[in-house]
């Protein structure tokens, strides 16, 4: 049996199953079992539901969700599915009457609550189904990594090895590896079942734009979210949709908030610092329309579904690619063009280190464990922040999405960067040279001081500061002279993202070489980075303006031209056939690009900048028909 949209449309009034939700749904009903990872509303419930009515028997879905378990249960009684739910919410007289039905067959599909799971007359009832699969939904809180974890769910481990469902299928918008290893461990999905699988898709967000400035300092910050905002948005009077601003703290919130007041902006703050129903009244005007601007530390935008929001800046580095991938994600739910911009510096090392030895207790083991794991998350958003190659391609790959990775999206900074030809510039020894100054310059140090006052020695700074700290002395002070404090500040944190220099905990944070960071020092390994662009620090005006620009074609005679305008006839009809804008099906760059190389097959394809495996498989062929080289 496989899936087929036949039966999609009429069982479920769907057209077509979503590729990825016919990979998943054959895997299970081929006897597998797995993971589906995909973001929220992507469609993960139709993997179980779909099995769930083909199958014969009562298949069992594990909720969280009792308010989504009542709309799910309306929506598939109206399709004639025959399904149902036990909660605590219902009464006694119900549950009985729905036990009942179970315990004749007469349902295909089950919701239960986890809670319920602490019942040893459900687990029996469960034990006396024909049950096909076992579905797990809202999957990783079952983690303790996760970000809602429930210990109810841990249950589920136990019941799994009693029940031994024949297929078992977990289901979950959390992504990280560690969760997703967690999850298969914890529910034995490897164990007992022949072929277990995981779809991953449904991340990519082609119409978002994003970028990533490296600032140091409230008020720059401030100054160029406002100027970002104006730019996306338009005047305050008239604004094109909305803007969502994460300004990390309470008091960064109402000093931004009050600022683009005064710009004219209908703008707000949003905090935990304020009382319930002004925060309840913000959501509500915002979604309304009536609010354009909202600035917001984390706590805001759970179940804000304005799809015109055409902006989110961040004004301090998040802690995961995660939460950033979350927060960011609010922008362009309609799928038309939206930005995203993260500032972040050096300052944010510190803080997030504090946030992290905050909210974990000394001495103990697990908490400890824990913040090493918060850490490498923050370090992680911090590579994505310096990421060399394009910013979709870097978050994809981070949550093992390879298959819709495009091989440079063509509209994030990174690729209009590597569009402009612009890498470091520096070749192998002298960048190796670079790095092991400024790793010796952490050496020297030993603890006297943080990252900005060793910016400044490197620099060669005269400033009293230097002698009162004991840094003028050093054999390293001056011996990146040649560079502005600015570039070696950048370079700093790239060392910290390689995981060459880590700071110490505490209030005040002072960089060290780590086992890795010694070994370059010393020219045992490989100083693989990409150094920081010569302009950094300056070039944040200059930059803005280039994120705005669409970068020039380079094409190489009247032929390559004409193929050129070929290649953009034949996008605007893939984009008008899948109603999306033409540069979502790819860049001029990217066409450009094709009309040099002429590609003769899709393997040839895969040169072509911004090309990746899931514009090929959409598009590949239509181009090499367009070309002339395909049949
Ligand atoms: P998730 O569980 O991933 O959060 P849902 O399963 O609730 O998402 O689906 C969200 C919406 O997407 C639903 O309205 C559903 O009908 C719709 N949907 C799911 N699969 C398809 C499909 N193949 N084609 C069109 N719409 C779909
Ligand atoms: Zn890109």
């Amino acid at each position: 049996m496989t899936a087929s949209n036949a039966t999609l449309r009429k069982l479920f009034g769907l057209d077509a199953f979503r590729p990825w939700q016919q990979e998943a749904i054959n895997a299970l009903l081929g006897g597998g079992s797995g993971l589906v990872v995909a973001p929220t509303g992507g469609g993960k419930s139709l993997c179980y539901q779909y099995p769930a009515v083909v199958l014969a028997g009562t298949s069992v879905v594990v909720s969280p969700l009792i308010a989504l378990m009542d709309d799910q249960v309306r929506g598939l009684n109206a399709r004639g599915i025959r399904a149902t739910y036990l909660s605590s919410t219902l009464d006694r007289d119900e549950v009985r009457r729905r036990e009942h039905g179970l315990r004749r067959g007469h349902y295909q599909l089950v919701y239960v609550a986890p809670e319920r799971l602490r019942s040893d007359w459900l687990l029996r009832l469960l034990g006396s189904l024909n049950m096909p699969l076992l579905a797990v939904d809202e999957a990783h809180c079952i983690s303790q990594w996760g970000h809602d974890f429930r210990p109810d769910y841990l249950r589920l481990g136990d019941v799994v090895r009693a029940l031994r469902p024949p297929r078992l299928l977990a289901c979950t918008a959390t992504a990280t590896p560690a969760v997703r290893r967690e999850i298969r461990q914890r529910l034995h999905i490897d164990d007992d079942h022949a072929g277990s699988f995981e779809v991953l898709r449904g991340f990519s967000r082609p119409n978002l734009h994003l970028c990533a400035w490296e600032i140091d300092g409230a008020a720059p910050r401030n100054t160029a979210t406002l100027r970002r905002v104006r730019e996306v948005l338009g005047p305050p009077n008239e604004p094109r949709g909305a803007a969502i601003v994460y300004a990390g703290t309470r008091r960064g919130c109402e000093k931004l908030a009050a600022q683009f007041q005064a710009a004219g902006w209908r703008a707000r703050p949003y905090h935990a610092g304020l009382p319930a129903d002004q925060r309840e009244r913000v959501s509500e005007v915002f979604a309304k329309q009536q609010l354009d601007v909202v600035i917001a530390t984390n706590a805001f935008g759970m179940g804000i579904d304005r799809p015109d929001i055409r902006v989110v800046v961040h004004t301090r580095a998040p802690g995961s690619i995660e939460q950033y991938y979350q927060e960011v994600g609010r922008a362009g739910r309609d799928g038309q063009p939206a930005h995203g911009l993260l500032l972040s510096g050096s300052s944010d090392f510190g803080l997030r280190r504090r946030l992290i030895d905050m909210s974990c207790h000394e001495g103990d083991a697990q908490a400890a464990a824990y913040a090493d794991r918060q850490w490498k998350m923050f370090l992680d958003l911090m590579r994505y922040v310096e990421a060399g190659s394009c910013r979709h391609d870097f978050i994809l790959r981070y949550f093992g999405d390879e298959r819709e990775t495009l091989g440079g999206c063509g509209h994030c900074d990174v690729c209009e960067r590597l569009v402009d030809g612009h890498t470091d510039g520096y070749d192998d020894e002298a960048r190796t040279l670079i790095v092991r100054k400024a790793l010796s310059g952490v050496a020297r140090l030993r603890g006297r001081a943080g990252l900005s006052a060793l910016a400044d020695s490197l620099h060669g700074s005269k400033a009293r500061r230097m002698q009162q700290l004991g840094l003028d002395t050093l054999s390293t002070h001056g011996l990146l002279a040649a560079h502005s404090r600015a570039w070696i500040l950048a370079l700093l944190r790239r060392l910290l993202t390689a995981g060459w220099v880590e700071v110490t905990r505490g209030d005040f944070p002072v960089p060290f070489l780590t086992a890795s960071g010694r070994a370059v020092m010393k020219g045992e390994a490989l100083a693989s980075v990409v150094l920081p662009p010569a302009g950094v620090g300056k070039a944040t005006k200059k930059r803005a303006a280039r994120a705005g620009r669409r970068p020039a074609p380079v094409l190489d005679g009247p032929e390559e031209m004409a193929l050129f305008e070929t290649l953009r006839a034949a996008r605007l009809v893939l984009a008008k056939g899948r109603g999306v804008p033409a540069y979502v099906v790819c860049h001029d760059r990217t066409l450009a690009d094709m009309a040099h190389k002429k590609p003769a097959d899709l393997h040839q394809m895969r040169d072509v900048f911004g090309m990746g495996p899931a514009r090929i498989d959409a598009y590949g062929e239509a181009f090499l028909r367009a070309l002339g080289t395909g049949e």
